[in-house]
């Protein structure tokens, strides 16, 4: 498994270390033109990475305490969709700039009555000669406040069903017509928002794949999404990690009664679980499988454990548990405070841990849909199409 990684003198290792030699502090550029920043990613843009390739360059990037431009969205959302089904020109377009940091990215998937139900989307865009002409609003779009660029879902036959009349675009955020207002979280920070969109133009260049053809694109979309929430750590990447969590449960007297200590065993369990699963993941994408259902499983333990953290290292802290900082800084100032108020949207965001059931059931066990209810005249209960369909 690629969890008991080669010895020093593996010469990947001494490979990547001898490239570190040449390049002691490597920009985001230099990172991404060696292929760094998403080694997985095929050649020219990544170096179509093994699992066991993937982690020495991690270890190796870790030691020499080299960190990868930090753009999840981009690199582990839009990238890959790009990849699936962007053209040759599309991916030369976006594709640097994913990787080297230098554009941020959103998603524009979610609506008011569409998140668990996607498909049930209605921002339309209407083809005008080489444009599109969008109306409709999104919802809970991630850094739409400061990202150049987003990945757009909007209906393009309204006729189809549901799913057949989506297309997927690139939106250039800067485009008249947007207007993106800020959601206040309970952190007391802003990671999400509303985002409005009036006759705003875009290019048909900027569509990826065929019109009417968005769906497939968005699953692509969404598994990756999954895949790369699943294995951002306890709190999707952002805040304390697995490690530092388990330190501070420590730390704050997780030995002093038998109830915590057991807390304290599962949860430093259920981190070496996840550890493994991720290996699983990683080796699937390698293959060119698609990881979907076992990234549901892996992302429905993690957003429960960092849960349980986040909560275990609260009620280690006492009364003063009760006092922290919910200001738009928590996230820095008191990562412990603002993680446990985040972790609730651990549960929510990127499919709810319902949704994350329903595909493991489908897909992995093979159960039933679930079934329209019966002598109510009521219509089927919606499908939770972010995952299943
Ligand atoms: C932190 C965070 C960041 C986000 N970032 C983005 C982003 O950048 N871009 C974006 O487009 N969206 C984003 N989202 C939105 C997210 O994808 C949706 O919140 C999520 O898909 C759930 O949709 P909903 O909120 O509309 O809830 P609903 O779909 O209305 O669900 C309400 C409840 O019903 C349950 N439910 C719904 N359908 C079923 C079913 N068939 N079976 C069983 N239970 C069901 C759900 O599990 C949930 O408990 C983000 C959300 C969060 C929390």
């Amino acid at each position: 498994m690629a969890r008991n990684l080669p010895p020093d003198d593996d010469p990947r290792r001494v490979g990547v270390r001898d490239w570190l030699a040449n390049h002691p502090e490597p920009t985001a550029r230099q990172l991404a033109e060696a292929g760094y920043v998403a080694p997985h990613w095929p050649e020219p843009w990544g170096l179509a990475a093994g699992p066991e390739l993937q982690l020495i360059i991690d270890d190796e990037l870790a030691r020499a305490g080299v960190e990868r431009p930090d753009n999840p969205i981009a690199v582990g959302w839009a990238g890959p969709t790009i990849l699936a089904g962007g053209t040759d020109a599309q991916q030369r377009r976006w594709l640097p700039a994913i990787l080297d940091g230098s554009d941020e990215w959103c998603q524009l998937f979610s609506e008011p009555e569409a998140g668990s139900d996607l498909a049930a989307l209605r921002t339309r865009a209407e083809r005008d000669g080489d444009e599109y002409v969008v109306n409709g609003q999104k919802i809970w779009s991630t850094w739409a406040n400061r990202s150049q660029w987003g990945i757009l879902l909007a209906r393009t036959d309204p006729t189809a069903r549901k799913h057949q009349g989506i297309s997927y675009f690139v939106l250039d955020m800067a485009t008249p017509g947007i207007e993106v207002r800020k959601i206040i979280e309970m952190t007391g920070g802003n990671h999400f928002n509303e985002t409005f969109l009036t006759d705003v133009r875009i290019p048909v260049e900027n569509r990826i794949g065929l019109e009417n053809d968005g769906w497939r694109l968005a699953r692509v979309t969404l598994g990756n999404e999954r895949v790369s929430l699943s294995e951002g750590g306890v709190l999707w990447g952002m805040g304390p990690d697995a490690e530092a969590c388990l330190a501070e449960i420590t730390d704050r007297g997780a030995g002093t009664d038998p109830v915590t200590r057991q807390r304290a065993a599962r949860a430093s369990i259920d981190t070496t679980v996840l550890e493994l699963l991720g290996d699983r993941i990683i080796e699937a994408v390698t293959r060119g499988d698609d990881p979907g259902a076992e990234a549901s499983i892996r992302k429905a333990m993690a957003d429960v454990h960092g849960q349980a953290l986040m909560s275990l290292v609260k009620d280690l802290s006492g009364p003063d548990g009760m006092v922290g900082h919910q200001d738009a800084e928590a996230e820095e100032t008191d990562p412990w405070h603002w993680g446990y108020l985040f972790s609730r949207a651990l549960t929510i965001g990127g499919g709810t841990s319902e949704v994350q059931r329903n595909i493991i059931g489908e897909r992995l066990l093979g159960l039933p849909r679930e079934p329209a209810p019966e002598s109510t005249g009521a219509p089927p209960a919606p499908s939770p199409s972010r995952g299943t369909e």
